[in-house]
């Protein structure tokens, strides 16, 4: 795959140089279980080019990439009879990134599982929200 990286596991594993029980592949995509599964069925679905990070992803790649969630999601739920999932995309060691080839996690999701996110959410002060909008806005217009 052009863009390779050697040292990359995810790499190898579309070169075929390391074993995955591989569920999905096209030219682009490939999907397979996570080694170490927070929930049975927790697969993997990764672009076969390497990126590091989503926003190193040409959007058109990123939607070649994405447009086999739904499909992955439905079939979690017909095996593992869970209608309920999380889709997890980490980017950076901070945001819980441990493999630095882009790939987006779908997670099962039952009752009680135990898993889940501190989520503390906070209030803008005054004027801050305004702010950031601002920057942001400034900051989409200039990005192609
Ligand atoms: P993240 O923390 O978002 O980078 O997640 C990396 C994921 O890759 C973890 O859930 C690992 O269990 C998984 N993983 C690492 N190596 C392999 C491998 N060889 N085959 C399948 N999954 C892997």
């Amino acid at each position: 795959m052009p863009g390779a990286n050697p040292d990359c596991v995810f790499c190898k594993i579309v070169a075929g140089e390391i074993p995955a029980l591989k569920l999905l592949e096209t030219d682009q995509a490939l999907a397979f279980l996570d080694i170490g599964p927070l929930a049975d069925g927790h697969l993997l679905l990764i672009p076969k080019q390497h990126f590091a990070t989503l926003s190193d992803m040409p959007p058109e790649s990123v939607s070649e990439l994405t447009r086999h969630l739904p499909k992955l999601a439905r079939a979690l739920q017909d095996v593992a009879g869970v209608g309920n999932y999380n889709i997890l995309q980490n980017n950076g060691r901070p945001a819980g990134q441990e493999v630095d080839h882009v790939h987006f996690h779908v997670i099962p999701r039952r009752e009680g599982d135990g898993l889940g996110y501190r989520w503390h959410p906070k209030k803008y002060e005054p004027g801050r929200g305004e702010k950031l909008r601002e920057q942001l806005v400034k900051a989409l217009d200039s990005i192609i």
